[in-house]
């Protein structure tokens, strides 16, 4: 082992958001850390690119924590991913639903303006509708173990923690074990099943709903200045600045373990052994398990979710995104629509999601991007795999966009000249660049059936390791990846009978009555 005194070092597999995080907190615990990325640069899936000069943001709709009051808040700034002088976008609504009839209905972040909305469309359906909004001010009480894993806290934490969200609790116990399609039929107004139909996908569990709009309506949500990469790129400067070895175009093959079952290193593609004290793994957990440790340690829990995608469907999307001419700057930021006779493979899409970036632009005449992240099921990723020459693949993508292409016209009232089709990402991209099983983009959809219990990121039998990132928690999302980051190098400063260091800065903490008063 290369050892300098008695620092030990810990190999981490993949340099996205997870990966960089555990990083960081390790060089401040006093290990040595290199990481291992198979790409070319980090951040994973939080990422942008370029296409004919323009910039795709292939990432973040929504991070949660940019309120510097919230709890992830000072973890992000640890990392060095947003400080006081980032420009943070946030959103005043949710989306803006477009009827067929021309009718718009926003999902406003202001839980006053949102109710006035809704009770304007649906006065019929007021009792449910303060029900609704009564659920979003239960969910404002969310707290997430973003200090250490639950299993460290004595019991005068978890007492604490679980008296925080005893307001929650109601309604996530019901929200939970409830899908889309049920939560609609709490509405007599067609015009409100409409608006939740488009809102949540029918077999999504209502809960995903409530929490992202728990983070906008405390204004907790949202997207920095410079996008995905210009945030990945942030926590990577902090990793080489704390002294963490960086190789990039590193694709690790396999996971070195000894006769003791005890983790000693790992295998570049390239045949290279490096060797460490403790390997923590942040990539897909599907290829962590099954390729780079061999199906010898999969624990029943992760074999149980691959094996039933009835319950756990895994969450993969196509993502399309037009260059834009005109200036669309007056336009919604986001807005659902109806879609009728579009198809992708054999998945009939019945609504889109469409992104206007143009609030990133400096100068009105620049050209702007419009993105749509379609989620699809499993089947897609069959469907563009069965091409077997890059010029049929290419040009199933590109019957996508084009198909796409006429509803992005009308909704932003754009002629041909106005549009250029720049990129589609299917599943298979996912897979190509980060080893993502089947195409997987966040970990498995959370139906009302699923169990969504967070994992330690300990793998029974295997010593030295650790798991790490969205896949420890259903829906997956930055958030799961930033905190079970931290968790992976708590547990290893546990193992190694070390007191976890935390040098976050403490920022001074707001009650949610004020929270509500400043935000409302
Ligand atoms: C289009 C899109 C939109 C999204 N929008 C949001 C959003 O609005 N809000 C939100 O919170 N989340 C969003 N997400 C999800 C979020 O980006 C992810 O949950 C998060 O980035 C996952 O981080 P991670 O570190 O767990 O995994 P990854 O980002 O997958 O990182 C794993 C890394 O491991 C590397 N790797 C894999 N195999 C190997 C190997 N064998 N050797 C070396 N390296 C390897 C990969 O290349 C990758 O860099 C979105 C994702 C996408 C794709």
């Amino acid at each position: 082992m290369d050892n300098k005194g008695d620092r030990k070092k810990v190999i981490v597999i993949g340099g996205g958001i997870s990966g960089m995080t555990s990083a960081i907190y390790l060089l401040d615990n006093g290990y040595d850390v290199e990481l291992y990325e198979k790409h070319s640069i980090t951040g994973g899936e939080c990422t942008s690119w370029k296409r004919s000069g323009v910039e795709i943001d292939g990432c973040a709709h929504w991070i949660i924590g940019v309120n510097k009051y919230s709890n992830f808040y000072p973890i992000w700034n640890h990392l060095g991913a947003i400080d006081e002088n980032t420009k943070i976008h946030l959103t005043d609504y949710f989306t803006k639903i477009y009827y067929p009839d021309g009718e718009v209905v926003t999902v406003y972040a202001d839980l006053k303006k949102f109710e006035e909305e809704l009770i304007r469309v649906a006065p019929e359906d007021k009792k449910m509708i303060k029900k609704v909004i009564r659920g979003i001010k239960g969910y404002q009480h969310v707290d997430v173990p973003t200090k250490k894993p639950l299993r460290y806290y004595n019991i005068f934490e978890l007492i604490h923690f679980g008296l925080k969200f005893v307001p929650m609790l109601p309604y996530y116990l019901k929200y939970k074990h409830m899908d889309g399609k049920q939560f609609c039929e709490y509405f007599k107004s067609e015009k409100l099943r409409y608006l939740f139909r488009n809102v949540l996908k029918s077999n999504y569990n209502v809960h995903s709903f409530f929490y992202i709009m728990h983070a906008l309506t405390l204004h907790d949500a949202g997207v920095i200045e410079g996008g995905s990469l210009q945030f990945a790129k942030n926590m990577e400067a902090n990793v080489l600045s704390k002294g963490g070895k960086i190789f990039t175009n590193s694709e690790i093959s396999k996971i070195l373990v000894d006769n003791n079952h005890k983790v000693i290193g790992i295998r570049l593609k390239n045949g290279e052994e490096r060797l460490s004290d403790y390997v923590v793994a942040s990539a897909d957990v599907h290829h962590v398990l099954y390729d780079l440790l061999e199906n010898k340690y999969t624990e029943d829990y992760f074999k149980k979710r691959f094996a039933d995608y009835e319950t756990y469907p895994l969450n993969t999307a196509v993502l399309v995104v037009y260059k834009i001419t005109k200036n669309i700057s007056d336009k919604a930021r986001m807005m659902v629509v109806d879609a009728h006779d579009l198809y992708i493979g054999p998945e009939k899409i019945d609504r889109l999601s469409m992104r206007n970036h143009s609030y990133t632009k400096k100068d009105e005449n620049e050209p702007t991007t419009v993105s749509l992240l379609i989620p699809v099921q499993d089947e897609v990723y069959d469907y563009f795999k069965q091409f077997t020459t890059k010029k049929d693949y290419l040009e199933a993508k590109r019957q996508v966009g084009l198909s796409v292409k006429e509803y992005v016209k009308d909704y932003f009232e754009l002629t041909d000249d106005d549009l250029e089709l720049i990129d589609v990402t299917t599943p298979l991209t996912y897979e190509r660049y980060l080893n993502a099983y089947r195409g997987s983009y966040m970990s498995y959809i959370s139906t009302k059936s699923g169990k969504g219990l967070m994992r330690s990121g300990v793998v029974k039998g295997l010593k030295n390791f650790m798991l790490t990132g969205q896949w420890l928690m259903s829906p997956g999302g930055l958030p799961i990846a930033v905190f079970t980051g931290k968790h992976a190098a708590y547990e290893i400063c546990h193992q190694d009978k070390k007191k976890f260091i935390c040098k976050e800065k403490k920022y001074p903490e707001l009650s949610l009555k004020k929270k509500r008063k400043l935000y409302s």
